[in-house]
């Protein structure tokens, strides 16, 4: 029997969750399908509740992550500290169980590429959505220091308060040390800008990364941070592949082997 599964968001046309969630299918010989559904403004809970009706679960996609935070009836401690779920789940008891890959999967693609954070100095550039996703898995590596720096301090400021001690909120501009590893997690390469960060961050810095992604790695970002002499830079396709197979393994039980999806995808896509 298919077991049904889908992308919630808008706008979902572009996603490529269905192609890498098939991917992963065929790879394991499971027989699912997976759509994409247009989530009209203010539709969120009729859309997922009509859906989870006969499917399994789904991924949950912009603006709609906050919106399947509240649908949850049951939270994973990821999912509590992003405020946001990327993944519901319907259990077998019929609730639904939510849960944020998001992070996870980003420091599983750092460690797939050899980058430890155990003891590393990071800084995060941007404090929504993503950055407060990932902010629960990175601390979890033990890292030495993580800066956060946003453009509006107030909201670096609020993740300081509640992460502790080992972050550090500082307004964008004053950031002038190098770390291990610089964290693009504001939005601003989706409008082709770049946050502003003094360039010789990224020439003392050993490691760069965009959380957006392109067909073929470059974002403003990325090439922003070579142009500086970044000596390890890369984007956040990885994520993406890796939240897919996270929310894949919750949902199935088994994992999906993530460096033949990467390999496939990132020549393909
Ligand atoms: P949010 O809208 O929640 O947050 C946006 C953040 O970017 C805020 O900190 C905002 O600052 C900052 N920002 C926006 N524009 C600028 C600018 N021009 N200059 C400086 N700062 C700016 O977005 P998300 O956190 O959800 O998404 C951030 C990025 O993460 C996106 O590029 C998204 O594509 C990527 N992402 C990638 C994933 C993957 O699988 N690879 C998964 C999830 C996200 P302020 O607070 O001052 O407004």
């Amino acid at each position: 029997m298919t077991d049904h599964y889908a992308v919630l968001g808008n706008p979902v046309a572009h996603s490529m969750s269905p192609a890498i969630h098939a991917f992963f299918a065929a790879n394991l010989g499971d027989d699912i399908s997976y759509d994409r559904l247009l989530v009209e403004e203010g539709n969120f809970d009729a859309t997922a509740s009509g859906f989870l009706a006969n499917g399994r679960g789904c991924n949950v996609t912009v603006p709609c992550k906050g919106d399947a935070f509240r649908f949850a009836d049951t939270l994973s401690e990821y999912a509590k500290t992003a405020l946001a779920v990327n993944t519901l789940k319907k259990l077998d008891d019929g609730r639904i169980y939510g849960d944020n890959t998001d992070g996870r999967g980003f420091v599983a693609d750092l460690k797939f590429k050899g980058v430890s954070l155990n003891g590393a100095r990071v800084l995060i550039l941007g404090a929504g959505g993503a950055a407060r996703g990932i902010l629960k898995p990175v601390l979890d590596e033990k890292p030495g220091e993580v800066v956060i720096a946003n453009r509006t301090l107030s909201k670096a400021q609020e993740l300081q308060k509640l992460f502790g001690s080992v972050v550090k909120a500082q307004s964008t501009e004053t950031v002038r040390d190098g770390f291990d590893l610089v964290i693009n997690a504001t939005s601003a390469s989706l409008s082709g800008s770049l946050p502003a960060i003094d360039p010789g961050v990224l020439s003392r810095s050993r490691r760069a990364c965009d959380l957006m992604y392109s067909q073929n790695g470059e974002t403003i970002f990325t090439e922003f941070a070579r142009k500086q002499g970044c000596p390890e830079i890369f984007d956040g396709f990885g994520m993406l592949i890796m939240q897919a197979a996270l929310s894949y393994e919750l949902w199935r039980g088994r994992m999906p082997d993530f460096e033949v999806a990467l390999k496939h995808f990132r020549k393909n896509s």
